[in-house]
């Protein structure tokens, strides 16, 4: 293990991005400390990732990767249809992992978390569960004093905000308000059902907007996604039970994604809304900087919101190893993982508004365009998506 020289690196949130930054900042030689609300935050509603090939190459750089691979189930193919089934677009992404010299799993979120928090136990790095932080202030002589909800402080020498979407390191940082509802997804985890693809990431898109994913966890579940319309939410909003009114919504689309929602129990079916911030703002200041979604939440179309959170804690542990000073390596991260995110985050919110059209014959167009589109192109995309370069910039 390494000498823990390089000062104390408290950080605010212990989820995805906020443990692997963890163990990232441990495996630089400093010594984390990690202050999370939840007293369980490995216990996490039915819900599941897909981890992508830049999301892996990541985790290998904190030492998880196999750990991952192990539990996780391999995607080797993206098949987008419209309703009917009648396909729109196929993409290789075992292949294209295959290329980049990386893979591609999905996973319960419960199941990543609890890999995250056993290392980090392994590597001796204190978790403080129950530990809501409400704030911070500059302490006098350099470094950071994080305000915890109970009235206790922590101190760090920089402290990383890896609160999440609604982060309260943000709100004194940046002071930029709340996150904003972007969509209201309904999902559970149901059982194997006739006609779901193994390795498969299956998503169909409704005629007059949303539509329906589904993806296996191995054995037999598998977990599922519906992207709802005005008109189901209505519904729900008018009292229909959620299930009921999925199940009606998914009339029209193959059988297979109607069995998987009959098989989820009514109270295993997440309905909370996806948050996000549409302008991610500075990073940090000072001996303080944002991790995850507290940086730079984002809409869930193409699924990359935990993906970056594991990039974001790589970097920053590379340059918490190979820069002088802690603030600098701060600064230095915020640098690297600009360009990437900025791209990253057109690409998605672009995506997004085509995804939430709801005008049956521009849904038709869409399709339409989808299907002729070069499937080089979209390959190259998810390439470029998959591809994670830590290599230092200079
Ligand atoms: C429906 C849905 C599907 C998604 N699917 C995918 C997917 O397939 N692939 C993917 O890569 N991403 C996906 N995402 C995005 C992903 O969930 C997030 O981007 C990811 O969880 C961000 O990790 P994080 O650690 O930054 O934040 P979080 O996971 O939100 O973790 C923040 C942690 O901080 C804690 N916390 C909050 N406030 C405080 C506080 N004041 N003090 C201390 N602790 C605090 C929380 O309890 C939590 O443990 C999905 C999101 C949604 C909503």
């Amino acid at each position: 293990m390494a000498e823990h020289t390089r000062g104390r690196v408290l950080i605010a949130g212990g989820g995805v991005g906020g443990l692997a930054a963890a163990l990232a900042a441990r495996r630089a030689g400093a010594e984390p400390v990690v202050v999370e609300r939840s007293t369980e935050p490995t216990r996490s509603a039915g819900t599941a990732f897909n981890l992508w090939g830049n999301a892996i190459t990541a985790l290998e750089r904190i030492g998880l990767r196999d750990a991952v691979l192990a539990v996780g189930d391999p995607i080797e193919r993206m098949c987008l249809s419209d309703h009917r089934g009648h396909p729109i677009g196929e993409t290789p992404i075992g292949k294209i992992g295959a290329g980049l010299g990386t893979a591609s799993v999905n996973i319960r979120r419960a199941d990543l978390v609890g890999i995250l928090a056993e290392a980090c136990r392994d590597a001796g790095i204190p978790l403080r569960l129950g530990a809501a932080c409400t704030g911070y202030t500059p302490a006098l002589g350099g470094g950071v004093t994080a305000h915890l909800a109970d009235g206790a402080t922590e101190h760090g020498d920089v402290l990383i905000g890896a609160d999440g979407a609604r982060s309260a390191v943000r709100q004194v940082l940046l002071g930029d308000g709340d996150p904003v509802e972007s969509s209201h997804p309904i999902r559970g985890i149901g059982r194997i059902a006739p006609g779901v693809q193994p390795n498969t990431v299956s998503m169909a898109w409704g005629p007059r907007g949303g539509g329906v994913g589904c993806w296996p966890l191995g054995g037999d579940a598998v977990s599922w996604t519906v992207g709802t319309t005005s008109a189901l939410r209505a519904r729900i909003a008018g009292g229909t039970p959620v299930k009921d009114a999925v199940l009606a919504f998914l009339a029209d689309f193959p059988e297979h994604f109607t069995a998987l929602v009959r098989s989820t129990p009514e109270s295993a079916i997440v309905t909370s809304p996806v948050l996000v911030r549409p302008e991610a703002g500075q990073r940090g200041v000072g001996p303080v900087t944002l991790l995850g979604d507290a940086a730079h939440a984002m809409p869930t179309v193409f699924a990359q919101g935990a993906c970056q959170a594991l990039e974001d804690a790589a970097v920053l542990g590379e340059e918490i190893a190979r820069t002088p000073d802690l603030v600098s390596a701060l600064r230095a991260y915020e640098a690297r993982r600009e360009a990437r995110v900025a791209w990253l985050r057109k690409r998605v919110f672009t995506m997004d508004r085509l995804q939430k059209v709801e005008n049956r014959l521009l849904c038709k167009v869409r399709n339409t365009f989808t299907r002729k589109a070069p499937a080089e192109k979209s390959e190259q995309g998810w390439r470029a998506m998959m591809t994670f370069d830590l290599a230092p910039a200079g």
